[in-house]
């Protein structure tokens, strides 16, 4: 290893991709702080490779220098996994120039992008090839496929479609020695050993630099339905989801739970229109879709829904008749974060749970906080469908929230003991960044703590790739 100034490192990484891409000055703090601002670093530089040749060599001189690194998408990730440490020694490796399309094969369906692409871009050039790209959030304007990709992101159309991992053929990877590994293979089918692209998905950025992707492509849906349903419990809302998937099969393609308080919330933050004229305790938005045109996919989910309702299933139901008031009802799903961000600091949990225990957990866990936090306010919402909620805590309505947010650590030391006991995980969607790194040390099974310090070891001996993040120090 050669000792090197940072004077010395930046004017390697200017030969590498030119001056204008190595960013070191006080603008360096924008990339620097996390989506929800609760994170503060100081890199070396943050850097923009064009090309994965690029990336590789940056990775060499991080070697070389021993400098370590922290990938960085959209910055739009809710754990802090993109944000460097204060030392003011970390690079950040930030994507956004690697937005180029490589290839879309329609036959295969599939599609070759670069890492940086950001996600509505890829989704409008799979609607021009006349396919779907389904992996749908709400940060889809800002984040990339490689962001995406490294945290598994899931979103509004798991149920049907799967998580980001589950929509992934090959991968291209600059690896911690500065290799390049080419896995961009279009293959639904390759049983020659271990499957290594899995390995990358999910990892945050620890076990190497993700430069392009193979990803699948669908058939383009053509008619669509969607409906806001009135429910009395989450209980019922598991029945209404088994009713509507027997009937419909994968037509349903999303499954979406919201309870009063969260229209409560939206209606008092936001100009969106009430879908009731009478409030109910639950909701859960629902979207059918289908490769058919026509209006078949409308009365199918007229015809279950008022089955739902006959059986006592459902309170009350309300069906898109157009697409602009499909789009005002997903409105209110899609505002609940601003309006609950709008209502004070609240402790958020995104955690998964086996889809028959919802209803229990929820009970048990509500019953619990409120006995042990007097006053406080559970904000759940989530995607029902696939095990998903967004198990939010509110503070008291009234109350300091400072007060409240100061117990945050009992307050996820409930829940996540909770979802534990219900056979659930502390992360569904968002990944571990270093938000949840030390609860997934207290949670994790030990050996499986130690078989992924395993492959972080053996992949990256130095600890070049985003150190701190998911494991934390290898040897705790
Ligand atoms: C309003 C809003 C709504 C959201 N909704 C959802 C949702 O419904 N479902 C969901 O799953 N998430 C959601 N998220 C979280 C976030 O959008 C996702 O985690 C997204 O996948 C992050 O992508 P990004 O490009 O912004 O990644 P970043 O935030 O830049 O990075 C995330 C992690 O990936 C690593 N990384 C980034 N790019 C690479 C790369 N090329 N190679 C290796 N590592 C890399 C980073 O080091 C970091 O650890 C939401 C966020 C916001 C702000």
């Amino acid at each position: 290893m050669r000792r090197m100034s940072n004077g010395e490192i930046l004017a390697r990484l200017r030969t590498i991709v030119g001056d204008a891409h190595v960013i070191s000055d006080a603008t360096t703090a924008t990339y620097a702080t996390d989506w929800r601002k609760r994170y503060f670093g100081r890199p070396v530089a943050v850097v923009k490779p064009a090309n994965t040749a690029e990336v590789a060599a940056v990775l060499k001189l991080c070697i070389e220098t021993r400098t370590t690194i922290v990938p960085q998408g959209g910055n739009t990730g809710l754990c802090g996994g993109a944000t460097p440490d204060p030392s003011g020694r970390q690079l950040m490796v930030n994507l956004s120039r690697m937005n180029r399309i490589r290839a879309i094969d329609a036959v295969n369906n599939a599609m070759t992008v670069e890492a940086g692409c950001v996600l509505a871009t890829l989704q409008q050039a799979a609607d021009q090839a006349k396919r779907l790209f389904p992996l749908r959030l709400a940060a889809e304007g800002s984040c990339q496929i490689g962001g995406n990709l490294s945290t598994n992101a899931g979103g509004v159309q798991v149920l049907r479609y799967g998580n980001t991992r589950d929509l992934v053929l090959g991968l291209e990877v600059v690896l911690p020695n500065g290799s390049v590994w080419d896995g961009l293979r279009g293959l639904r089918k390759d049983n020659t050993g271990y499957d290594l692209k899995h390995l990358f998905i999910g990892a945050e950025g620890t076990l190497g630099i993700i430069t392009a992707a193979v990803l699948k492509l669908f058939p383009k849906p053509c008619a669509q339905a969607t409906a806001v349903v009135a429910l009395d419990t989450p209980r019922a809302a598991l029945r209404l989801l088994e009713h509507l998937q027997s009937r419909c099969g994968d037509r349903l393609t999303a499954f979406e739970l919201f309870s009063a308080i969260c229209v409560e919330l939206v209606h008092k933050h936001f100009d969106v229109a009430a879908p009731f004229s009478t409030a109910y305790p639950q909701y859960a938005l629902i979207e059918l879709s289908d490769t058919q045109p026509g209006g078949g996919v409308n009365t199918l989910l007229e015809s279950v829904l008022e089955a739902a309702l006959e059986s006592g299933i459902a309170l009350d139901a309300v069906v898109a008749t157009s697409g602009t008031q499909a789009k005002q009802l997903w409105q209110l799903r899609e505002h609940i974060s601003e309006a609950q961000a709008a209502e004070g600091p609240n402790i958020k949990h995104d955690i998964a749970l086996p889809i028959s225990r919802i209803g229990d957990f929820i009970e048990r866990t509500d019953a619990k906080l409120a006995g042990a936090f007097k006053g406080v306010r559970m904000v759940t919402f989530g995607h029902l469908g696939d095990g998903n909620l967004h198990y939010n805590v509110a503070h008291p309505e009234g109350g300091d929230p400072a007060v409240f947010i100061a117990r945050t650590a009992e307050v996820n030391r409930a829940v996540h003991d909770s979802v534990t006991e219900f056979g659930g995980s502390i992360s569904a969607e968002h990944g571990i960044g270093q938000y949840k790194r030390d609860e997934l040390l207290r949670y994790k099974a030990p050996v499986e703590m130690e078989l992924m310090r395993t492959v972080k070891r053996a992949l990256d001996p130095l600890g070049i790739m985003n150190p701190g993040k998911v494991l934390g120090k290898l040897d705790s």
